[in-house]
């Protein structure tokens, strides 16, 4: 398998993938939606909430915000050696909240969320997790675990998550009479004239819709889309908990820990 890397940030990373098949890259999408674990929180500890909103709806809004993510020092609860419904410092992050107003009205914000671990904090200081009036007051405690996007989509370290065939487009010059109405239909601007002939500009943006085929007035067609079968272009979106290249990375390892586990499962039904 060649991988080549086409875009990375702090977010996003898009890779062109050869040598592999539609069922690994399905599986490899799956496993970052389903099951790559990501921090969140899970419960809220209310020791005093005069605010207008109910404590249910602040714990929601408080599990929705993306946790930078360490998955080298914290473990599944499930999979934690305390095995305890209140976790260990392995498998938990307390996180608090004491926020107050004491002139006019005022929004709180996720960046007054503070971490016993610097490294588990919220992805963006700037998400509204309340407006507090004048006298109001917030305070809590909050446990972050790790978990799984199956359990509940806070879970999920992706935002987007997709791939899609690698585009092989052919201008033939024997048909085309660069009458350039692909150039002008193509919704990703594909193609673009160089010395009066349609040319490609970008193979890459190619989303194989074929609207160029249709619109081309030549019988047979002066242009042919077609894709290669073992080749993609994957794009992973980070919402921020984790690097998006550590996302594969771990969805690999977990697709080899599931092969391993139905390989040893074979092995035991049939002996
Ligand atoms: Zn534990």
């Amino acid at each position: 398998m060649k991988i080549e890397v086409l875009e990375k940030d702090d977010t996003n990373f898009r890779v062109i993938i050869r040598d592999a098949d539609v069922t690994l890259m399905n599986a490899l999408r799956r496993i970052a939606l389903a099951e790559v674990p990501s921090m969140a929180i899970e419960e809220v500890v209310m020791i005093e909430n005069s605010a207008i909103l109910q404590d249910e709806i602040i714990s929601h809004r408080l599990g929705l915000t993306p946790l930078k993510t360490d998955l080298d020092t914290y473990n599944l609860p499930e999979d934690c050696t305390c095995q305890s419904e209140f976790g260990c410092s392995q498998c938990r992050v307390t996180l608090t909240l004491d926020a107050e107003s004491k002139e006019g009205t005022r929004t709180v914000y996720s960046g007054e969320l503070i971490s016993e671990n610097p490294d588990v904090m919220p992805v963006s200081d700037k998400i509204p997790i309340i407006k507090l009036a004048k006298g109001q007051k917030l305070k809590l405690e909050a446990y972050a675990r790790l978990g799984k996007g199956k359990a509940h989509a806070k879970w999920q370290p992706v935002s987007v998550c997709a791939y899609k065939y690698f585009p092989k487009i052919e201008i033939t010059s024997k048909s085309c009479e660069d009458c350039q109405k692909c150039v002008d239909i193509c919704p990703k601007k594909v193609f673009t004239i160089k010395e009066n002939k349609v040319d490609i500009r970008d193979l890459l943006q190619c989303n194989l819709c074929m609207d160029c085929v249709e619109a081309c007035p030549k019988e047979p067609k002066g242009i042919k889309v077609e894709w290669e079968k073992n080749a993609f272009i994957m794009n992973i979106e980070s919402t921020g908990v984790l690097p998006p290249e550590r996302i594969l990375q771990e969805a690999t390892k977990i697709l080899d820990k599931q092969l391993k586990e139905f390989q040893e499962k074979i092995t035991v039904e049939s002996t």
